[in-house]
């Protein structure tokens, strides 16, 4: 627990978010002033006060023993926010009092890649970086390397116009779960039954989607189908799917149609054959690690060399647009461990990696499992190796995102070879168009960038609610048209 007191303001989330950033698993509460400390892990107290037309914000933050606190204070320049101005005392006064110097310094949001092309946009590159290092602490190489993922932004999103769209589709199956997983995901053999409702409304869903987006006069750019693990669906299941989408949105001609394949025990010759026939263009295999001892240890039923066998397979079948994930900071997982990994992903030459790092979500079981000490701290050093030696091999950052406790409070980042960027993943990140959602759990965005506009509209999270609460589902969807008909 961490005792947060804010005086003179009502930054709740932003010092949440902050204080997180030092005690990734602790929860801030606001106690009364006169509360005592108890079991508390720290107390930090956040002042703004404004005097004479002068603002001026203070942070003192202790430990056990208010003595010894650590404290920063700043008088704010007439171009500096409020917010600001306490992310910039908080971090000073908790990185002295805790040592840590967050990669990303007072940057809390998931989306720095976006705060950098808004600014490059705006003051130039230069400009851009300046900002972020003085102004948000932000270290020189993740400066740099949000530097480059905006550039490749900026050139792959010349093309949009408004009113264009993506379309999404959930398939919230996997075949066991994995230990760190912290998403709204059914085993399959467990959700065996739910299936064939899950799928004919689906189908139904996509149907109706389309008929608004054809009413709006949408234009589709990407679709993509995740999950879960899509083709843990039966290949009679996931023809049906892919059917639907080239039906209603005539997926197989849009300029980019992907299908995560995901856990490569789930990839089987027909399955790839239907992805195939459908003119899915894009697939992801995920190793996560190379490792048998660590896939072993975080649940993931396959092993390093079925990763390489359906890879082979893939690229046997035609497949030329692949995407590998793995993941920095696995339990278990050394830091020569995952240089081995990304070495062997990076020999297999797919035209995508993508390199998570883990998030130590409450939910998933590793937290609860205790296992968390030692993983945050290796896997800073992974993720500067795997930027080296991805930029060696000739791959380029072209979309990031981090995660709330992602370990080290660092980022995940897509890499990509020349000219095979996923769109949709730059599409999301960005948020630059609507994202039409469809199945359990999916979140349709509605997107309007001028405006700044962005609303959500929410599927039923659960399969058996999908499918039970199908005709609520229904009545959302005069969001989308409300949205831009007014
Ligand atoms: S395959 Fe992915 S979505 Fe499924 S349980 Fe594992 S991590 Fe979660």
């Amino acid at each position: 627990m961490i005792r947060l007191f804010l005086i003179g303001h009502t930054y709740k989330y932003e010092c949440e978010k902050l204080c997180q950033i030092f005690f990734p698993l602790e929860k801030p509460v606001f106690p009364a002033e006169d509360d005592e400390a108890g079991e508390a892990a720290a107390t930090v107290r956040i002042t703004l006060e404004t005097a004479d037309q002068t603002r001026r914000c203070r942070c003192e933050a202790w430990l056990k023993d208010p003595a010894r606190k650590s404290e920063a204070e700043e008088i704010l320049s007439a171009r500096s926010t409020d917010e600001e101005g306490i992310a910039r005392v908080a971090v000073k006064a908790l990185s002295a009092l805790t040592g840590i110097k967050p990669p990303w310094g007072v940057l809390t949001g998931v989306r720095p890649a976006k705060l950098m092309r808004k600014l490059i946009e705006t003051q130039g590159e230069a400009a851009a970086k300046e900002t972020f290092t003085t102004d948000f602490f932000v270290r020189e190489d993740k400066t740099a390397l949000a530097a480059r993922v905006a550039q490749a932004e900026i050139t792959l999103l010349r093309d949009d116009r408004p009113r264009d769209c993506s379309v999404y589709v959930s398939i919230p199956f996997c075949p066991t779960r994995c230990s760190y997983c912290s998403f709204v995901s059914h085993s399959i053999t467990q959700a065996k039954k739910l299936i064939p409702d899950y799928i004919r409304l689906l189908t139904e869903e996509l149907a109706m989607t389309a008929g608004i987006a054809d009413k709006l006069g949408l234009r589709v750019r990407s679709v993509y189908v995740g999950g879960g693990t899509p083709t843990s669906l039966s290949p009679e299941d996931l023809y049906t799917v892919t059917n639907a989408l080239n039906r209603c949105f005539n997926a197989r001609n849009t300029p980019e149609f992907t299908v995560e394949a995901g856990r490569p025990d789930t990839v089987t010759p027909e399955k790839l054959q239907v992805l195939k026939e459908a003119g899915v263009q894009r697939i992801s295999i995920n190793p996560q690690t190379f490792s048998n001892e660590v896939l072993q240890h975080i649940g993931r039923r396959h092993t390093a060399e079925e990763t390489l066998e359906k890879f082979a397979l893939a690229r046997q079948m035609g497949f030329d647009n692949i995407n590998m994930d793995l993941i920095a900071g696995l339990p278990g997982d050394s830091v020569d461990g995952f240089c081995a990994s990304l070495t062997r992903a990076i020999d297999l030459a797919p035209e995508n990696i993508t390199v998570h790092t883990l998030a130590l979500k409450r939910a998933a079981k590793i937290v609860t499992g205790g296992e968390t000490g030692t993983v945050a701290a290796k896997t800073a050093d992974m993720v500067d190796y795997a930027g080296k030696a991805l930029t060696a091999a000739g791959y380029g950052p072209y979309y990031m995102y981090r995660q709330s406790r992602s370990a080290g409070n660092l980022e995940n980042v897509g890499w990509t070879v020349p000219g095979k960027a996923c769109l949709y993943n730059v599409y999301m990140m960005e948020e630059i168009h609507t994202v039409l959602a469809c199945g359990g759990g999916a979140v349709t965005k509605l997107a309007d960038p001028p405006t700044n506009r962005l609303v959500r509209v929410f599927n039923f999270k659960y399969p058996y609610e999908y499918i039970s609460r199908f005709h609520q589902l229904v009545e959302r969807k005069d969001e989308i048209v409300r949205f831009y008909e007014g």
